[in-house]
């Protein structure tokens, strides 16, 4: 294995808004930063990013390859490959490389975001992104008044009447087993929310635009857009050796890393950015986070870069 004798100060695994933004803000601080990054974002599956101020309906690989083209500038170097596994030892991290090669640097940020997790419905995971959506908030404006069928999960009752807000056209395919409260269903028929017995078993259409919906009945149903809840999932491989864990998010929307208020893990020299820590957040807020922990981490560099300085300087007293 080819070994690359530098240490940067800091290595990012992903680059996407959480990793690209403390790239840029590390950058800027004169830090010599990599970022590793495999170029899967979660939201690539989307045609138009929504709800970042001045980058609305902007393609999401779009906004990466901006904020790539931001970090050349600044001395960011960017390695489009996986990261496989990271060891601590006397330079900080470790990783090695999915291109046969490893970096070192004094700090890590793990911003690898997470993965979604759709239920194994044939002819969804096709529509995903666009006709098939999970957040109302990034893409509800783009399916307002449209017939929308809900997929029966954990979070139905939580989707459905949401939906109510964006289309008054909902349908919950709830399915046989499920048994709703009566206040639930009072909600739902207040909502005008129609409460279907069976359950989606394919989604019909092609690609990037949903034509409607078999049911488990036999029947079919025509549907403009089919709203989801994936399980939301964390794929920490790439620190495996460091043992970080994972748990179940508070939400019960699936799984992510914890971390202390300021982002830090239990792992020293480790911080996490973005949807890997956080799942509800979004690609503003991600970014936000990012910046975030990129100042945190100088912080932490410059208390080590001054406690050298001051103890070179009391060898060089002590020897004169
Ligand atoms: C379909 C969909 C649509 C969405 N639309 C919107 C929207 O309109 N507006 C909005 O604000 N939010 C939207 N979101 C949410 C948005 O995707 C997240 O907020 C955002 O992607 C989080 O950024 P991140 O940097 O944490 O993770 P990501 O953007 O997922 O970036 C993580 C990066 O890390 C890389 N990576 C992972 N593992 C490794 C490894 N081992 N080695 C190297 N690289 C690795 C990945 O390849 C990826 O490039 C959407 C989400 C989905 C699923």
């Amino acid at each position: 294995m080819e070994t690359q004798a530098k240490i940067y100060d800091v290595a990012i695994i992903g680059g996407g808004a959480a990793g690209l933004s403390a790239a840029q803000a590390l950058g800027r601080a004169r830090r010599s930063v990599v970022v590793i990054d495999a170029g899967e974002p979660r939201n690539a599956p989307a045609a138009a990013m929504h709800n970042f101020l001045s980058r609305d309906g902007m393609n999401p690989l779009e906004l990466l390859e901006v904020g790539r083209a931001e970090l050349v500038k600044y001395g960011v170097e960017v390695i489009n490959t996986r990261a496989l596994d990271t060891l601590r030892n006397e330079a900080g991290f470790t990783i090695s490389l999915g291109n046969a090669t490893e970096v070192s640097a004094r700090r890590l940020i793990l911003a690898t975001g997470l993965k979604d997790q759709l239920p194994d419905i044939p002819g969804l995971a096709e529509h995903w992104g666009n006709d098939v959506l999970h957040c109302p908030y990034c893409h509800g404006w783009e399916v307002k008044d449209l017939r929308l069928g809900v997929i029966d999960s954990a979070m139905a009752m939580h989707q459905a009447p949401m939906f109510t807000q964006w289309s008054k056209r909902v349908t919950l395919f709830k399915g046989p087993n499920k048994v709703l409260a009566a206040e639930e269903l009072e909600q739902l028929e207040a909502l005008g929310v129609e409460v279907v017995e069976s359950v989606v078993t394919t989604v019909l259409g092609e690609a990037g635009s949903v034509r409607g919906v078999e049911l488990s009945d036999g029947t079919q149903r025509e549907i403009d857009a089919l709203v989801v809840m994936p399980n939301f999932d964390v794929d920490v491989s790439c620190v495996k050796s460091l043992g970080l864990v994972t748990q179940e998010h508070v939400s019960g929307i699936g799984r992510h890393v914890p971390v202390d208020d300021g982002g830090q893990t239990e792992v020293p020299g480790l911080w996490l950015a973005g949807n890997v820590a956080n799942p509800m957040a979004q690609v503003i807020m991600a970014a936000a986070d990012g910046l975030g922990m990129g100042l945190r981490v100088n912080a932490d560099l410059m208390k080590e870069d001054f406690d050298h300085a001051v103890a070179e300087l009391r060898m060089k007293k002590a020897v004169v």
